[in-house]
C-alpha cells in the first residue's frame, strides 16, 4: 500500500484538484491524504486571531471572502448541477460552522476546531469529485483515528487500531481519502499536529499500515540543494539518507515537515518528494541509502539566539555543562547548537520566550551574552570526518561572512554554522557557488 500526501498548493483551485484526481486513481489501493486548499489555514489562523481580539466582524469579513472562493471553486470542478448542489451544502455546512464561534468565548478549543475545517472541506470536495468521477473513494475520518496521546505525541497503538479497523470496513474501496494535520489529542478534544503537520499524518499512516512507500507530492520537483526562496538556480537532489532528510528538514528546508521522517526511518520506509505540477520528474528519494562522501544540500533556519556563559570555573571543572543544560530543561528551551572552549560554552535557541529567566539562572555561573537575530545555515550529506576537505570548502565559502558559531562532529551529517540574520541570503548563496557549481 502506498501513502500520497498533497500539500495546499496541489489542491489549491478546482484545476488542481482534477490533476490530483488523474494522479491518485493511476492506482488502486492507496491512502490520500490531502492538506487544506492554499492559503485557507492562514485564513483560519487569521479568523482566530480576529476572535481572540474580540472583533466579529473582522472574522466575518474574512469567513465570508473564503466561503465565496470555495463556491467558485466548487462551480468550477463539478459537472453535474446535483453535485454542485451537495458540494455548495458541503461548503455552508462548515462555514455556518466556524460562524457560531464569533458569537461566543473564544479560546485555544475553539481555535482548533476552526483550524481543522480546511482539511475537512478539502478532503469532502475531494471524495465528491471522486464520486462523481465513478471512483469508489472512501473518506477515512482522522478524527476517527489520528490521536495523539498525554504529551501530545502521536500515539502509534491507538492509531493503528482504529485505522486498521476503518480500513477493515471499507475493504471495497478503490481509494482512501483522509485529512492531514488534524487530530483528536489525550482528552478527545479536537487538536492538530502543528503547521505543516499533514507530513506528518502521511508517515504515521505509513508507519501504521505498514507502506510500501510514503510520497510527499508538493510544488516542487524534489528537495532542492538550496532554499530555492534566496538561491538561484537550485537542483533537486536525487537520493537522501533518512538522516539528511530530517537535518534538512529540521533546519528550514520546508518542503519535509520535521517531524515525518522518524516513523518512516523507524520502519524504514522509502519516502519520495514528488511534484504535482510536473508528476513525470524524478523527485527526491529518501531512504537508509547513503551517497558516500557527497555534500547534498543547504538549509537555514531562522529567529535564532545565542547565549554564551563565561567562566572561570568551567577551567578543569565536572558537572558545569549539566549545570547550564539543566538551565534550559528547566524552562524546557531545547538547545539547537553548542560549542565549548575551556573558559566558556554558547547554546542557541529558537524559542526566546523564558529567555530573560534562562540568562537570569545562568548568570549564577559567569558572564553572560546574549546574541539576537542570528541564523543557522546547515550544510548535509555524508560528513564523516575522514572523508576529508569538506569542512576547508565550507568555510572557504563563508570567508567573507562573519561566522558565530561553528558545529561539527554531533552527526555525521551535518556541519552548522551561526550568522547574522543579514548575511542568511549572501552565505546561502556562496555555499550553492562553491560547493555546487
Ligand atoms: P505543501 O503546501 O505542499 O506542503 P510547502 O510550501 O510546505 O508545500 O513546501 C514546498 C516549498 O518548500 C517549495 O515551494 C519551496 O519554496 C520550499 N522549500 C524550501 N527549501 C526547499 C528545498 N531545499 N527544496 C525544495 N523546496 C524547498
Ligand atoms: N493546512 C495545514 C497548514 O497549512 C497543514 C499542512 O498544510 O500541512 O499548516
Ligand atoms: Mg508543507
Amino acid at each position: 500500500m502506498k501513502i500520497l500526501k498533497f500539500g495546499g498548493t496541489s489542491v489549491g483551485s478546482a484545476q488542481r484538484m482534477k490533476d490530483v484526481a488523474k494522479l491518485i486513481t493511476a492506482e488502486k489501493h492507496t491512502i490520500v491524504v490531502l492538506s487544506a486548499m492554499s492559503g485557507t489555514t492562514n485564513s483560519l489562523v487569521e479568523i482566530s486571531d480576529y476572535l481572540y481580539k474580540k472583533n466579529p466582524d473582522g472574522a466575518n469579513e474574512i469567513i465570508n471572502k473564503l466561503a465565496i472562493t470555495y463556491y467558485k471553486h466548487a462551480d468550477e470542478l463539478y459537472g453535474a448541477a446535483e453535485y454542485k448542489q451537495r458540494a455548495k451544502e458541503l461548503i455552508s455546512h462548515h462555514f455556518d460552522y466556524i460562524r457560531t464561534f464569533t458569537k461566543d468565548l473564544f479560546t485555544l478549543f475553539e481555535e482548533r476546531v476552526v483550524l481543522a475545517q480546511g482539511e475537512l472541506i478539502s478532503t469532502g470536495l475531494m471524495n465528491l469529485y471522486l464520486n462523481e468521477s465513478g471512483v469508489k473513494s472512501v473518506l477515512l475520518p482522522a478524527l476517527d483515528y489520528m490521536r495523539t496521546d498525554k504529551n501530545a505525541e502521536p500515539d502509534p497503538v491507538y492509531i493503528k487500531e482504529k485505522l486498521s479497523a476503518l480500513l477493515a470496513e471499507n475493504k471495497e474501496a478503490d481509494l482512501y481519502i483522509t485529512q492531514g494535520y488534524i487530530c483528536r489529542n489525550a482528552y478527545g478534544e479536537i487538536d492538530n499536529l502543528q503547521r505543516g503537520g499533514s507530513d506528518y499524518t502521511a508517515s504515521l499512516i505509513g508507519a501504521a499500515v505498514h507502506a510500501g512507500e510514503i510520497q510527499i507530492w508538493t510544488d516542487i520537483d524534489g528537495m532542492h540543494n538550496n532554499d530555492p526562496r534566496y538561491v538561484e538556480n537550485t537542483s533537486p537532489v536525487r537520493q537522501l539518507h533518512f538522516e539528511e532528510a530530517a537535518e534538512l528538514a529540521y533546519f528550514g528546508a520546508k518542503i519535509l515537515h520535521p517531524t515525518c521522517i522518524l516513523p518512516a526511518k523507524l520502519n524504514n520506509i522509502p519516502v519520495r518528494l514528488l511534484n504535482t505540477i510536473q508528476p513525470d520528474a524524478l523527485g527526491t528519494l529518501i531512504s537508509n541509502e547513503t551517497e558516500k562522501g557527497k555534500i547534498k544540500a543547504v538549509a537555514a533556519k531562522d529567529n535564532i539566539t545565542a547565549i554564551k556563559i563565561k567562566s572561570g570555573r568551567m577551567l578543569l571543572a565536572t558537572g558545569f555543562l549539566r549545570k547550564v543544560f539543566e538551565i534550559f530543561e528547566n524552562y524546557q528551551t531545547p538547545i539547537d547548537m553548542v560549542t565549548t572552549s575551556e573558559v566558556g560554552v554558547s547554546c542557541t535557541i529558537d524559542s526566546r520566550k523564558r529567555l530573560d529567566e534562562i540568562v537570569d539562572d545562568l548568570k549564577k555561573y559567569g558572564t553572560v551574552t546574549v546574541d539576537e537575530d542570528l541564523v543557522i545555515i546547515c550544510v548535509v550529506g555524508d560528513l564523516e570526518w575522514d572523508n576529508v576537505g569538506f569542512e576547508a570548502s565550507i568555510v572557504y565559502a563563508l570567508k567573507d561572512i562573519p561566522v558565530r558559531m561553528i558545529s561539527y562532529g554531533g552527526s555525521d551529517y551535518n556541519v552548522s554554522l551561526l550568522v547574522k540574520s543579514s548575511d542568511k541570503k549572501r552565505a546561502l548563496q556562496a555555499l550553492s557557488r562553491h560547493l555546487f557549481n
